[in-house]
């Protein structure tokens, strides 16, 4: 191994193996000066390829042809295996356009992309920021030379060992690929999963392999980090590099725009004159196809879109993934295409290998992650999809079928014992795999069309089986919980919908230049009108807009909720009796039981998104509302809705499955959950909402009515002639004032930490929700609408002391009203 460590002093390192090879020789001629091209590549390996690699002594050379320097090459740099509990191996660190300059003795880097924004597409865990700018004016793919009125930074300068006799540069490889390129490095991947990093140590680190294919050169490399504390000491972290040559001819791009979710792709193109400057525009990320006989409505591509379903991948699951890799040509026959996309196996030849970024693939990660990814690799000037590699991790599967069995199993009798059979696990895979392949075709999440369907619609088994639960498989809809059972809805997941049919077209149907952007501009306007085609990702917008959400179906967000819980009771009350009698069993329980509270506090959350909520209509014209408030009743329908469900529930502590696991804090998972949906009721941002809807003069619910209605259902126990509160209500009646009370301390004061962490270990919400949630209500009327609130609920306590059914809730009434006593309003 020593051999192959990054060597800072590299050119010694040859230079003394150079002067071992001619031991007997005093060859003072080769002291004259460093060693030529053939005398440093004496006995070294060589693979031709887009740069030639040399492996001698140990030490890999790259050699760089004279007629590469000033072309665009694509360096992209990915974790291939990692240290406990850092990001994903497949996981991108950087991809950027680079150029090799030559400046006398040296080579420079020039990293082109620097000012671009070269965002990686699709991973659920980081959804990409806003979207861009719609660009104004017509794109020419000749003008997609990157700026040249702008400087691009040097990345990396290089010494050239040695010149070549037809003019190519040779250079340590190590150079490159040492990990100390900062652009490159897996420092801030480390640092998020608490590795903080001290620097590279040379002697731990090294270069695994260089392959040079015709248009590639990958490398793989082993980089050891000192870390700043003593245990552990170092993290040690494998990369693969690939520089690949960019195509010829840049695709025709298209213009993005923000009514239809592509992922964007930013570049900067030199004005027209000098003074212009540069000018940026934002494209699409897509696949280039092209028509075999462009006069054909419906033609074969010249090159059709292949993803690779990597060997690892069990057998079991291939058909499916093969299923929901193909299910996009549908889609694509929406633009003109036959046959557009295909699963195959990989090929059998020995250097095949999933991490090539050269080809698209569906790789296979057995860890415990529940999730699933989906990269690509981009030509940033055009917005062209290289190659992308989907990441499905096996334990997504456990989420699936957890999924499946709460919310089909009331609908699917097939579904009712657990674990759930593989034909219906596959089922939950194909779509899986239709959603993450959606990201690397250049879809963005639309968590608007999740919202497209009415409740009858969702109900009515022949207008399930047309558009299933979703409007697009790009949602995070995936099961049709709102049908009853009874209703006959046999179609319960997800597939690719109307709009996916949509975005497809307009982004893939191959158009005449001249007309594109009108032809374009007029399909949007067409699906302007029908519901099925609205396009919401996650932007601001999307924030506040209550027809925006993630995991929820329907229209109506409330009585989907009340239905959705419906068979969340049935599935839930027989969860006990679905599972083996066994220790797999016993896991199976807990999982199912969590994923059950967290459904529930999704649709909860979603109903309290009503409130001060602001639906985005997206239509992009000036003289057209954009932003429309929600009316006032159905603000207060959806705080009525949330309070009812603010209780004790033994459907949501069912006894029989804790008591299979859970000796101490039994209750705890549902009791934080009640207390962040009404920590969210209380959230200073939905004061804002409030107040910004007064200040408008739309649709307002004055804050302090809405405060006043919001305690009257959460202290409704006081009015009854015998008061008995229930440990549940009791302890949410205490965070309600303690929530006021930090709010109204917030008010002049940063959030104190000591209060930070009080809340956290009550609710489990992170540090900044709860700064935020605690300290935006400034600037609002919180102050007065707390003065008159609880200026009612004084009395109220009073009488309900003296109506106390039992003394533990005189001791709470007693207890609230001495934190009452500190409160304004007194
Ligand atoms: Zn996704």
């Amino acid at each position: 191994m020593i051999s192959r460590r990054f060597s800072t002093l590299f050119l010694t390192a040859l230079l003394a193996t150079a002067a071992v090879a001619q031991p007997a020789q005093p060859a003072p001629a080769a002291q004259q000066g460093p060693p030529s091209y053939t005398q440093i590549l004496e006995g070294a390996q060589t693979q031709p390829g887009l740069l030639k690699v040399h492996l001698r002594a140990g030490h890999y050379l790259l050699e760089i042809p004279a007629d590469m320097f000033g072309q665009n090459l694509l360096w992209h740099a990915e974790l291939a295996a990692v240290p406990d509990g850092v990001a994903s191996p497949g996981a991108q660190i950087a991809s950027r356009v680079i150029r090799f300059e030559r400046r006398g003795n040296v080579v420079d880097i020039r990293d082109l992309s620097a000012a671009l924004d070269t965002r990686a597409a699709g991973s659920e865990n980081d959804p990409p920021e806003n979207d861009g700018m719609l660009p104004d004016h017509e794109l020419d793919p000749a003008d997609l030379a990157v700026s040249e009125a702008s400087v691009p930074p040097i990345l990396l300068s290089v010494e050239q060992i040695a010149q070549a006799p037809d003019g190519a540069a040779l250079i340590d490889a190590s150079r490159l690929f040492r990990g100390d390129v900062p652009d490159f490095s897996p420092q801030d991947e480390l640092e998020e999963a608490f590795y903080p990093v001290a620097g590279i140590d040379p002697d731990r680190s090294y270069i695994e392999r260089i392959v040079a294919h015709p248009n590639q050169v990958a490398a793989n490399t082993v980089v050891t980090y000192r870390l700043q504390r003593t245990q552990p000491s170092a993290a040690t972290v494998e990369i693969r590099h690939t520089l690949t040559a960019l195509p010829a001819q840049p695709m025709h791009p298209r213009a993005f725009d923000p009514r239809v979710g592509y992922f964007p792709v930013t570049y900067l193109e030199a004005g027209s004159s000098r003074e212009q400057g540069t000018v940026e525009r934002t494209l699409i990320t897509r696949y280039r196809l092209e028509k075999k006989d462009p006069s054909a409505a419906l033609s074969e591509p010249v090159k059709p879109i292949v993803y690779y379903i990597s060997p690892e991948v069990p057998v079991k699951w291939r058909s499916y993934m093969k299923q929901g890799i193909e299910d996009w040509n549908r889609a694509f026959e929406a633009a003109g295409f036959k046959n557009a996309i295909r699963a195959e196996d990989p090929p059998s030849t020995p250097d095949w290998n999933p991490a090539d970024t050269r080809v698209s693939v569906i790789r296979w990660l057995a860890q415990p992650v529940e999730n699933a990814m989906g990269p690509s690799i981009i030509d940033p000037r055009s917005g062209e999809i290289l190659a992308a590699h989907v990441l499905i991790y096996e334990d997504v599967l456990k989420l699936a079928q957890s999924l499946y069995y709460l919310l089909a199993s009331p609908n699917d009798p097939q579904a009712r014992t657990l674990p759930l059979s593989d034909e219906k696990i596959g089922q939950m895979l194909r779509y899986i795999v239709s959603h993450e392949v959606g990201h690397t075709l250049g879809l963005r999440h639309n968590h608007r069309a999740s919202q497209a369907l009415s409740t009858e619609q969702l109900r009515d088994p022949a207008s399930a089986d047309r558009f299933g639960p979703v409007a697009s498989i790009m949602s995070y809809g995936r099961i049709n919980y709102v049908a009853q059972p009874g209703d006959g809805v046999k179609r319960l997941i997800a597939e690719i919908g109307p709009y996916d049919l949509f975005a497809i077209r307009w982004g893939y149907t191959p158009l005449d230049a001249a007309t594109e952007r009108a032809t374009l501009e007029r399909w949007l306007d067409e699906a302007g009108r029908d519901p099925l085609l609205a396009f919401g990702g996650e932007d601001d917008a999307s924030v506040v807009d209550p027809t925006v959400l993630t995991e929820n179906i329907g229209s109506d967000r409330i009585e989907a909720a009340r239905l959705g819980l419906m068979n969340l009771e049935r599935s839930l009350g027989a969860l006990h009796g679905a599972v083996p009698n066994d220790r797999s069993g016993i896991e199976l329980l807990r999982s199912t039981y969590t994923s059950a509270l967290r459904l529930r506090e999704g649709w909860l959350a979603a109903a309290s998104k009503e409130i001060g909520g602001v639906v985005e209509h997206r239509t992009l014209r000036a003289r057209e509302t954009q932003f429309t408030r929600v009316p006032v009743a159905r603000q207060r329908e959806a705080l009525r809705f949330v309070l009812s469900q603010l209780k004790a529930s033994q459907t949501f502590l069912p006894a029989t499955v804790l008591n299979t696991y859970a000796p101490i804090g039994a209750s705890d998972e549902f009791v934080r959950s009640q207390r962040r949906l009404l920590m969210r009721l209380l959230s200073g941002q939905v004061y804002g909402q409030l107040s910004d809807a007064a200040l408008l003069g739309e649709n307002a619910w004055s804050l302090s009515d809405y405060l006043t209605e919001l305690q009257s259902g959460l202290f409704e126990e006081l009015g009854q002639p015998s008061v008995r509160i229930d440990p549940l209500r009791r302890d949410l009646q205490r965070l309600y004032l303690a929530t006021l009370q930090d709010q109204l301390a917030a008010y002049n004061e940063p959030v104190p930490d000591s209060v930070v962490r009080r809340v956290q270990a009550q609710t489990g919400m992170s540090a900044a929700v709860i700064r935020l949630s605690l300290s935006s209500g400034q600037g609002t009327d919180l102050r007065a609408a707390v003065r008159v609130a609880l200026g009612q609920l004084g009395p109220r306590l009073e009488q309900a002391v003296a109506n106390s059914a039992d003394s533990t809730t005189r001791a709470h009434l007693e207890d609230l009203r001495g934190v009452l006593a500190e409160l304004p309003g007194q």
